[in-house]
C-alpha cells in the first residue's frame, strides 16, 4: 500500500480532569491528522474529596498512544514522522511517589478537592489583617484549596507513606506533567523529573518573578525543596520516550492546559484573550512581559516560555470551579441528562430558566470570590419550574460566571474587550455559545478545530530547539477558520437577568448565616 507523504507530524498529549487523549498534527498545516480519547475515573471518597488514580493516568496515555498510532497506519501516515511530542494537563492536580519502586504513594489529589479548607482558614487567619492575598506578591495567587501546596502539605501531613518517603529522601513530588514525563522518560530507571514554568506557577511554591522554586515559600508551607521536580522551559527538549511504538522520540513541550490553549488560539499579542470551556472555566489575557496584579480577585500567572532563553510571558486569570462540571452532576447525581448532548436540546426546548437562578458553588467560588464556604444554591423556583428550566439555568451559570470575570478582566486593564475568543468541550454546545454572547453583549468567536489546548502543546514541542520543525507565527495558522456567535438579546434584558444572578451568588456566601 502507498504511504501519504506529509511535512514533519508534532503529538500532544493532553490530560484533562475528565479525559485523556492523543493528539497527532501535520506541522505544516496544523490540521489534525488523527487522536484518540479515553475518559478518566475521578472518585468522590468523602464530600468535598476529588481524587484520580495515576496509574489509570497513566494507562490511559499509553493506550491513546498506542490507539492513535494504529489509526494512523489505517491512514496510511507513517508514524516515524512524528518528530516530537508535547504534554498539556490539569494543573495544580498533586502526586507523590516513590523515586525507588515508581509507584504512587496516594491518590492524585484533583484541584477541585476541598479537603484542605480548614487548612486554608488556618493560614489566613494566622496573616496580618487576615489577608488572602498574604503571598501574592510573590506568587500571584491568593491562599486558595486550589493550588498544589496546600494538598501536598496534607499529603506529608496524613498519609504515613508518603512522610516515610518524604523523610527517607525516596519522595518526588509533581504534578501531572511531571508525573506523566517522569514515567514516560523511563521512570525509576532514569526518568526526567522536571515541569515547566506554567505548572510550577500554580503550586504557590514558584516566584513568578524569580521563576524559580521560593525558598521561604517552601518554608511557609514546610516543603522540603528537595522533592520539587526541576523547574524548565515549555519548550525545549526534556527528555526521549522510552518504551512502545513512540520510543526514541523527544519530549519536548509542556505547558498548563489554560496555557497551552492560550498558545493553540494564537494569542501572543498583549491583550489578547481566550476562555476555555471544560471541567471548569478559565479565561487567561496576555499581559506580555509583565506580571500584572490584579485588584478584582483574578490571578497573575505565568503564561508561557517557549525557549530556555525566551522571555516568559505572563496573563491574568480568572478561574471558575465548576462549568462542565455542573453538566456530569445533572447526569450522575439528578439524572434529569442521559448524556452532555441532550443538556442542550433539553435547555433549548424551553428558551428560558422562568426565573430559575443556580450558582453551582460546589467547591466554593474561585475568581472573583474566593469563597472556599460558599455552597451551590439554586433559587427562584415556583411550581410551574421543571427540569429543561433547571438545564436552562446551568447554562447560563456558566454565562454569568464568565461574564463576571470578564468584568473584573476589563476593569483591571482598563480596555474593554470586544469579542471573546472559545474552546474547550463545553463550547460543542451551540446554544451555550449564543447564550454567552447574549449574556456579554460582545461576538463569541469559535474556532472550527476545538482541539486548541493539544494544538498549544504540539506547537510548543515543535518550535524546540534540537526539533525546529514548527515556527509559531501566526502566518502559518492562517488557515484556521472560526465560527462567530452575534449578541442577539438587548443589553437591558441582559443587564437584569445579570443583577439577578448577582443576588443568588450573593445568597450562596451566606446562606448559613
Ligand atoms: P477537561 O479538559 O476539563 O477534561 P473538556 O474540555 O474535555 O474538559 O470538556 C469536557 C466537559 O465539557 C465535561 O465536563 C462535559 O460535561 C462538558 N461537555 C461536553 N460536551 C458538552 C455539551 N454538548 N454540552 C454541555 N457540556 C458539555
Amino acid at each position: 500500500s502507498h504511504r501519504i507523504m506529509l511535512g514533519p507530524l508534532v503529538a500532544a498529549i493532553d490530560q484533562g480532569t475528565s479525559s485523556t487523549r492523543f493528539l497527532v498534527f501535520n506541522s505544516k498545516t496544523a490540521e489534525l491528522l488523527s487522536h484518540h480519547q479515553v475518559e478518566i475515573k475521578q472518585s468522590f471518597p468523602k464530600e468535598g474529596w476529588v481524587e484520580e488514580d495515576p496509574k489509570e493516568i497513566l494507562q490511559s496515555v499509553y493506550e491513546c498512544m498506542e490507539r492513535t498510532c494504529e489509526k494512523l497506519t489505517q491512514l496510511n501516515i507513517d508514524i516515524s514522522n512524528i518528530k516530537a511530542i508535547g504534554v498539556t494537563n490539569q494543573r495544580e492536580t498533586t502526586l507523590v511517589w516513590d523515586k525507588e519502586t515508581g509507584e504512587p504513594l496516594y491518590n492524585a489529589i484533583v484541584w477541585l478537592d476541598l479537603r484542605t479548607q480548614s487548612t486554608v482558614e488556618r493560614l489566613i487567619n494566622k496573616t496580618p489583617g487576615r489577608n488572602k492575598n498574604h503571598l501574592k506578591h510573590k506568587t500571584g495567587l491568593p491562599i486558595s484549596t486550589y493550588f498544589s501546596a496546600v494538598k501536598l502539605r496534607w499529603l506529608m501531613d496524613n498519609v504515613e507513606q508518603v512522610h516515610e518517603a518524604v523523610v527517607s529522601h525516596r519522595a518526588m513530588f509533581g504534578t501531572v506533567d511531571s508525573w506523566l514525563i517522569w514515567c514516560l522518560t523511563g521512570g525509576k530507571s532514569g526518568g526526567v523529573h522536571c515541569t515547566d514554568v506554567t505548572n510550577a506557577s500554580r503550586t504557590m511554591l514558584f516566584n513568578i518573578h524569580t521563576m524559580d522554586w521560593d525558598p521561604e515559600l517552601c518554608k511557609y508551607f514546610g516543603i522540603p525543596m528537595e522533592i520539587l521536580p526541576r523547574v524548565r522551559s515549555s519548550s525545549e527538549i526534556y527528555g526521549l520516550m522510552k518504551s512502545g511504538a513512540l520510543s526514541g522520540i523527544p519530549i519536548s513541550g509542556c505547558l498548563g492546559d489554560q496555557s497551552a490553549a492560550l498558545v493553540g488560539q494564537m494569542c501572543f499579542q498583549d491583550g489578547q484573550a481566550k476562555n476555555t470551556y471544560g471541567t471548569g472555566c478559565f479565561l487567561l489575557r496576555n499581559t506580555g512581559a509583565k506580571p500584572v496584579m490584579s485588584d478584582h480577585g483574578l490571578l497573575t500567572t505565568v503564561a508561557y516560555k517557549l525557549g530556555r532563553d525566551k522571555p516568559a510571558c505572563y496573563a491574568l486569570e480568572g478561574s471558575v470551579a465548576i462549568a462542565g462540571a455542573v453538566v456530569r452532576w445533572l447526569q450522575d447525581n439528578l439524572g434529569i441528562i442521559g448524556s452532555s448532548e441532550e443538556l442542550e436540546k433539553l435547555a433549548a426546548s424551553v428558551g428560558t430558566s422562568y426565573g430559575c437562578y443556580f450558582v453551582p458553588a460546589f467547591s466554593g467560588l474561585y475568581a472573583p470570590y474566593w469563597e472556599p464556604s460558599a455552597r451551590g444554591i439554586i433559587c427562584g423556583l415556583t411550581q410551574f419550574t421543571n427540569k429543561s428550566h433547571l438545564a436552562f439555568s446551568a447554562l447560563e451559570a456558566v454565562c454569568f460566571q464568565t461574564r463576571e470575570i470578564l468584568d473584573a478582566m476589563n476593569q483591571d486593564s482598563g480596555i474593554p474587550l470586544t469579542q471573546l475568543q472559545v474552546d474547550g468541550g463545553m463550547t460543542s454546545n451551540r446554544l451555550l455559545m449564543q447564550l454567552q454572547a447574549d449574556i456579554l453583549c460582545i461576538p463569541v468567536v469559535k474556532p472550527s478545530m476545538p482541539e486548541t489546548t493539544a494544538l498549544g502543546a504540539a506547537m510548543a514541542a515543535g518550535a524546540a530547539e534540537g526539533v525546529s520543525v514548527w515556527s509559531l507565527s501566526p502566518e502559518d495558522l492562517s488557515e484556521v477558520t472560526s465560527e462567530k456567535f452575534e449578541p442577539q438579546i438587548n443589553p437591558e434584558e441582559s443587564e437584569f437577568r445579570y443583577a439577578r444572578w448577582k443576588k443568588a451568588v450573593e445568597k450562596s456566601m451566606n446562606w448559613e448565616t
